[in-house]
């Protein structure tokens, strides 16, 4: 634990030799801590950090994200060495599927194209036809022909949205959920709501409230004209350019950090305080320059498993 912020500019400084030294690139995800977003060459949701690391040159990928996010840049980039500053930095929602799983799944349903939400292992991306994102979910489903059905997973509460927003009745949902976004409830955004009459609500779709309030949002009970489901990147974006002057925001409480920093004169309300991934908290400043001192952890994924979950991958990237 830093005391002071003379330590943690040593720190830093530190992190910055290391990094000159290994030629590396520090990508984060938004939903870390705001001393380890302040550090990262590139900062944004699980799309960004994978294009990243993509067209990544350095030597050495350093993800301050969680374990299948460190998978993907190894994928997308196998001559890279990628380092996860704590390989026990999971995720919940990833670890709800696993390949047997949608391997007995896929035998019930042949011939069933299969979407897989980025919060995967590699082993799952492998038994994929298409990852996705939160931003491009819909996207995606769209893009299938119509009459094919369609595995969604393994987020419900996303497959629920995408189910409702397309209109697909063949897209078939794993009942998977991530424990943060679930623990997000209807009755949180409805008290924050009525403290907040004139807030903005920027909704996550992995939030376990989503399904039940687009549901309400369909009814006519929510504000239709100010409440958005948004994805990670959509809701910085829509924060930035709304004329609105406070949000509630239900997703991770990490985001806040760069929405109060790109927006000084908004107010932004989380819809519960206690929505924190301890996952993502894991990875500390130390942590990182350790990883850069010593190269560890290096993650990597057997050639073939990698090949066949590049494909998935890389239409996710492609469809934006
Ligand atoms: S917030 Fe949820 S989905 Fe995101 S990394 Fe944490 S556990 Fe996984």
């Amino acid at each position: 634990m830093l005391e002071t912020k003379a330590e943690r500019q040593a720190l830093v400084d530190e992190i910055l030799e290391w990094k000159k030294k290994r030629n590396a690139l520090i990508l984060a995800h938004n939903y870390e801590l705001p001393e380890i977003q302040d550090i990262a060459d590139v900062l944004g949701d699980s799309l960004a950090l994978a294009r990243a690391a993509m067209r990544a040159d350095a030597d050495v990928i350093v993800l301050c994200g969680v374990h299948f996010m460190a998978e993907t840049a190894a994928i997308l980039n196998p001559d890279k060495t990628v380092l996860l500053p704590d390989p026990n930095a999971g995720c919940s929602l990833a670890d709800s599927i696993t390949a047997d799983a949608l391997r007995a799944w896929k035998a019930e349903h042949p011939g069933a194209v299969v979407v897989s939400y980025v919060n995967t292992s590699a082993e799952v991306k492998a038994e994929s036809d298409y990852c996705c994102t939160s931003s491009n979910a819909v996207q995606v489903v769209r893009s299938i022909p119509e009459d094919r059905e369609i595995l969604f997973l393994p987020d419900m509460f996303l497959g629920s949205y995408v189910k409702r927003v397309t209109g697909r009745e063949n897209l078939h949902i794993w009942m998977g959920e991530c424990h943060v976004h679930a623990g997000i409830r209807p009755h949180d955004i409805e008290e924050t709501l009525s403290a907040h009459p004139d807030a903005e609500l920027l909704i996550h779709p992995e939030c376990g409230c989503s399904t039940s309030n687009m549901y309400l949002l369909a009814e006519g009970q929510l504000p239709a004209d100010r409440t958005h489901v948004l994805s990670t990147s959509g809701m910085l974006q829509r924060a930035r350019e709304s004329d609105k002057r406070a949000f509630i925001v239900a997703t991770e409480v990490g985001i806040l950090y760069q929405m109060e920093r790109q927006n000084p004169d908004k107010t932004f309300i989380p819809a519960n305080r206690a929505a924190v991934c301890p996952f993502m908290k894991m990875i500390t400043l130390e942590k990182v320059r350790d990883a850069l001192a010593r190269l560890e952890t290096v993650i990597s994924v057997p050639a073939d498993v990698a090949a066949r979950a590049r494909v998935a991958i890389e239409r996710m990237v492609a469809i934006g």
